[in-house]
């Protein structure tokens, strides 16, 4: 039976937990082949599982992303081992939060990495390809507070702020030639990342017209919209979905 997502290939970066195992569940259940990738084997191992169970299609490639080499590695095994990588979703994300004058240039160093460099070079490696097909979709997963100041947020905030202008400008590269390239900002989300935090997140939803947490599900959805040809009108955009936090 032919799917929506039937012939397309999909990268989820930091597949194996939260928001992007909820991704990679969604593209595969609507016909992807998804590879999974993250650091952790058996999480991986486990989310390809699900992805089976489930009717689907998954597999998963091994990265600690750290900056362009580690990003054009895990991009090239993963067009390997799949043909060719059609949607990009750059997810996989660090979100520290404390005083500025607590950071060490290692922390600034391994966040920036993690959060601008892998998304720069998995982009540098697989978007020339997509343009030259005609056809691809890269959704960024941001966040909400890349969008305004907030004390505590120095360092996640400016690096996620780095993506969001990199949405932007890669809509700009790559639009003209068929690549789609928007952002997801979420607000507060339960996670197995924030699992640990659970006042930290109620204090940010009180301040939003939800005055709750999301669901990594709900900010699938938005990803799942951006990667799909529903959204084949929209370039260089940043969907918050957040509960309505920065719109008040
Ligand atoms: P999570 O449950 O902690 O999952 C993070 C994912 O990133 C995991 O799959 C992890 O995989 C991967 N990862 C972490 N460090 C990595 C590294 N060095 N190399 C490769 N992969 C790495 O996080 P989440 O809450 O779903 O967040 C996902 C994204 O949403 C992040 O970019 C985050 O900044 C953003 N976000 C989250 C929230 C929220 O409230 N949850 C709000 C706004 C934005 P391994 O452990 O297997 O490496």
């Amino acid at each position: 039976m032919m799917s929506e997502l039937s012939g397309t290939s999909v990268l989820v970066t930091g597949g194996t937990s939260g928001i992007g195992r909820a991704t990679a569940l969604a593209l595969a259940g609507l016909g992807a082949t998804v590879v999974v990738s993250g650091r952790d084997v058996e999480r991986g191992k486990r989310v390809v599982q699900e992805i089976e169970a489930a009717g689907g299609a998954g597999h998963f490639v091994a990265a600690d992303l750290r900056g362009e080499a580690s990003a054009r590695a895990l991009a090239r095994q993963a067009s390997a081992l799949v043909g060719q990588i059609d949607v990009l979703v750059n997810n996989a994300g660090a979100f520290p939060f404390g005083p500025t004058a607590d950071v060490a240039e290692a922390d600034f160093d391994a966040v920036y990495g993690l959060n601008v460099k892998a998304p720069y070079f998995l982009v540098a490696e697989l978007a020339p390809a997509m343009a030259e097909r005609g056809r691809g979709a890269i959704v960024n997963v941001t966040t909400m507070v890349a969008e305004y100041g907030a004390d505590g947020m120095s360092l996640y905030g400016s690096s996620k702020a780095a993506l969001v202008l990199l949405t932007k400008a890669w809509a700009a590269e790559f639009g003209p030639r068929g690549v789609r390239v928007n952002a997801v900002s979420p607000g507060p989300t339960a996670t197995e990342g924030t699992a640990g935090m659970p006042e930290a997140l109620d204090a940010l939803a009180a301040q939003a017209p939800a005055h709750r947490p999301g669901t990594a599900q709900e900010v699938a959805e938005a990803i799942v919209y951006l990667a799909t040809d529903r959204s084949s009108f929209v370039h260089g955009a940043v969907l918050p979905v957040d509960g309505g936090r920065i719109a008040v």
